[in-house]
């Protein structure tokens, strides 16, 4: 039996494991994917941690890796498909067999949501895409559209623009709700034509994607768009299905607790994106992961 599992090897869980690696908590991690760094292996740039301006996500990754494997953190790969919490030992069960430990921090962050477009999910991997950074090489030169007005759907449109020969964003209100300095970068180039007050109602082509309609909400007038790729930044969802009815949760899904950590479980911590929180970025991620180990050391030490 382990002191401490942590689920997920993103930024928070990367950042729970130098903490309790320096802390001399026996822990182990459990990540799925064969690559330790969450959701910013898949970011181009990561412009605001602070002291690495402009590093690349999969080198900021491949950094807090190397750090964690130094000071001696065993990853262990294996998908979580539930929880046992009723005890003071925590069971968790994975695709590799049950873990126990007496602290658990749920590290597993979130993902892209899906927006629910007709031939949105036929065409995925065929010219639809989640993740501009991973599939934006695909379309140089071609005509592409953004769903979505946030940071991410910003980024990723200013991503596109510099190797794409159009790329539309397709807006659901009349202004962005991206910070501001991204909405300057955007509005500068000339490449990118803003499509306001509309969603994308469908994604048509067979077998690739040949064009998307979007639907303006104000008149219902629709438009049908040739592009080669359709890109969705509409959001994410916590990855926290396999903690369901063992731990509270607000009516999205992230796991209720506060900057401690805690969650309604004694003895159990969420860090990082997963959490319920205001800002889901590299920065409170780590914190997070930080915080959570000194709340499990405490709990640890309280419940000998
Ligand atoms: C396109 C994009 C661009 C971004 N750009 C920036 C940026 O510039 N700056 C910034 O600060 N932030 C950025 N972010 C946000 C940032 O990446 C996240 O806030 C951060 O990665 C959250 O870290 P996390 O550890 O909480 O979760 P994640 O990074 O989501 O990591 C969670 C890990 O848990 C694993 N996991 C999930 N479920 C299970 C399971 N059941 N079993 C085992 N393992 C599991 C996952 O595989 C993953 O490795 C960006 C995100 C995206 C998608």
């Amino acid at each position: 039996m382990h002191d401490l599992i942590i689920i997920g090897g993103g930024p928070a869980g990367l950042s729970a494991a130098i903490y309790a690696s320096r802390a001399r908590l026996d822990t182990i991690l459990l990540e799925q994917n064969f690559v330790n760094g969450g959701q910013i292996v898949d970011t181009y740039e990561v412009d605001n941690y602070p002291g690495l301006p402009g590093i690349s996500g999969m080198e900021l990754a491949q950094k807090m890796q190397d750090h964690a494997e130094k000071l001696g953190v065993e990853t262990v790969n294996a998908t979580v498909e539930g929880l046992d919490l009723t005890g003071p030992v925590k069971k968790v069960l994975t695709d590799e067999g049950t873990f126990e430990a007496r602290t658990v921090i749920i590290a597993s962050g979130a993902t892209h949501r899906k927006l629910g477009a007709e031939g949105e999910e036929r065409l995925a991997g065929r010219g639809v895409s989640y993740c501009a950074t991973c599939d934006g090489a695909f379309y140089r030169g071609k005509d592409v559209l953004v769903m979505g007005g946030g940071n991410v759907a910003i980024e990723d449109a200013i991503f596109l623009a510099r190797g794409c020969s159009k790329v539309y964003v397709v807006h659901r209100r009349d202004e962005l709700r991206a910070e501001k300095v991204l909405q300057e970068a955007l509005f500068e180039l000339p490449n990118v034509e803003m499509v306001w007050n509309s969603t994308l109602t469908s994604v048509n082509g067979d077998p690739k994607v040949e064009s998307a309609t979007v639907t303006r909400k104000t008149d219902g007038e629709t438009r049908t768009i040739p592009v080669s790729g359709v890109f969705i930044a509409v959001g994410i969802t916590p990855r926290s299905e396999f903690a369901r009815n063992q731990i509270a949760m607000d009516e999205g899904g992230y796991i209720i607790a506060d900057e401690t950590g805690a969650t309604s479980v004694p003895g159990v911590f969420a860090a990082g994106d997963v959490r319920d929180k205001q800002l889901r970025q590299v920065v409170t991620a780590v914190a997070d992961g930080a915080n959570a180990v000194t709340s499990a050391q405490r709990y640890l030490t309280e419940n000998r």
